[in-house]
């Protein structure tokens, strides 16, 4: 499996000078089978522009996972070139929650925006997932209510068969409680999402230090996705969804603080591909 990642900042785009080596579009991350054109993406930030310069000209035929809609992870669904294509063929995906289409038209259709989902070129359909076990793509995806601030969120875990990956883009762990340092607990559901994984992706938008006074935010500190990696055996850990002020220099500096432990640490930045 091949993980593509379009855009790594949370909450909003992250332009200028300090911010070009990380990239400052919003959550998208791609993912392929081996040899193959992405076909899987999760979630349609402002990151969903870039794929296209990765499909060659070609139309999108995928799915799109949403998990959650809040505009970071939404806003680059009208600006996908690819996926706004004549003979592109779309599914969007987010969490059950009442009519899907109409869900996401509550923020993408006027006069929030010119146009609805439904007048995007293309073949688009928005649909919905419950909780549990999904093959989509030639994945094996697993989908699980997470905590986070504002409205039903997902993690996912990833399969090809050969490699996992787990996606926590957006999760406020104190939701489960306060957890061993007061950063979130283990809980049993992302413990479940990230055991054994080959690669965690995971929101890392604040340090333990500012934790105590952005908690309220609705995300976790890069700590607790370093414990959370180690307590589930995942191989490695993509620090995710960096806060839209975090510099390019200041990523530096924690990646470089956080090295030497048994779990791998890096950062996601836009453009960097893993294969799994
Ligand atoms: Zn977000
Ligand atoms: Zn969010």
């Amino acid at each position: 499996m091949r993980a593509l990642f379009c855009g790594v900042r949370g909450s909003t785009c992250a332009p200028g000078g300090d911010f070009v080596r990380y990239g400052g579009h919003t959550s998208c991350v791609a993912l392929a089978h081996d040899g193959t054109p992405p076909t899987l993406v999760l979630d349609g930030g402002t990151g969903l522009r870039n794929l296209s310069r990765h499909l060659d000209g070609h139309p999108f035929r995928g799915t799109i996972l949403l998990g959650h809609l809040h505009w970071d992870h939404t806003q680059g669904l009208p600006f996908f070139a690819a996926g706004t294509h004549h003979a592109s063929d779309v599914t969007v995906v987010m969490p059950a929650q009442g009519d899907p289409e109409k869900v996401l038209e509550r923020s993408f259709s006027p006069p929030h925006f010119p146009v609805t989902p439904g007048e995007l070129e293309g073949n688009w359909q928005v649909t919905s997932y419950e909780e549990g076990d999904h093959d989509v793509e030639g994945f094996h995806v697993v989908a699980a209510d997470i905590p986070h601030k504002g409205g039903r969120t997902f993690g996912y875990r990833v399969s090809d068969g050969a490699a996992t990956i787990a996606y926590l883009s957006d999760h406020s762990p104190v939701g489960a409680g306060d957890g061993p340092e007061g950063l979130g607990a283990y809980h049993r559901t992302a413990m479940d999402l990230a055991a054994g994984v080959d690669v965690l992706i995971h929101d890392a938008q604040h340090t333990a230090a500012e934790f105590r006074s952005r908690h309220q935010l609705g995300h976790s500190a890069m700590e607790y996705a370093i414990g959370l990696a180690e307590a589930a055996g995942a191989r490695s850990l993509v620090l995710f969804h960096h806060d839209p002020s975090r510099t390019d220099d200041e990523i530096d500096t924690l990646v470089a603080t956080h090295q030497g432990g048994p779990v791998e640490v890096i950062a996601a930045a836009e453009g960097l591909v893993i294969d799994v």
